[in-house]
């Protein structure tokens, strides 16, 4: 299980548990509880909300699953 902290420890903060559909690791990520409930309601792209998360941490909070597992099970030729 891989735990990605980045609240802001004075904030409220949000939990995005998921699992990666191709190795099931459980991935949670914490985040700021604003910027995630923006994200969700449309009105802030995920790159604007949490723009300290990696691409790859973008793409486990959108599907949960590790871009390194999306090559995996979709190699480019
Ligand atoms: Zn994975």
């Amino acid at each position: 299980m891989a735990l990605f902290n980045f609240s802001n420890e004075s904030r409220n903060t949000y939990v995005q548990t998921n699992m990666c559909r191709h190795c099931k690791e459980i991935n949670s990520i914490i985040v700021d509880m604003d910027a995630f409930t923006q994200w969700r309601t449309g009105k802030l792209f995920i790159q604007d909300a949490f723009p300290h998360l990696s691409a790859d941490d973008r793409e486990v909070m959108i599907s949960g699953t590790h871009i390194a597992c999306w090559n995996e099970m979709f190699p480019e030729e």
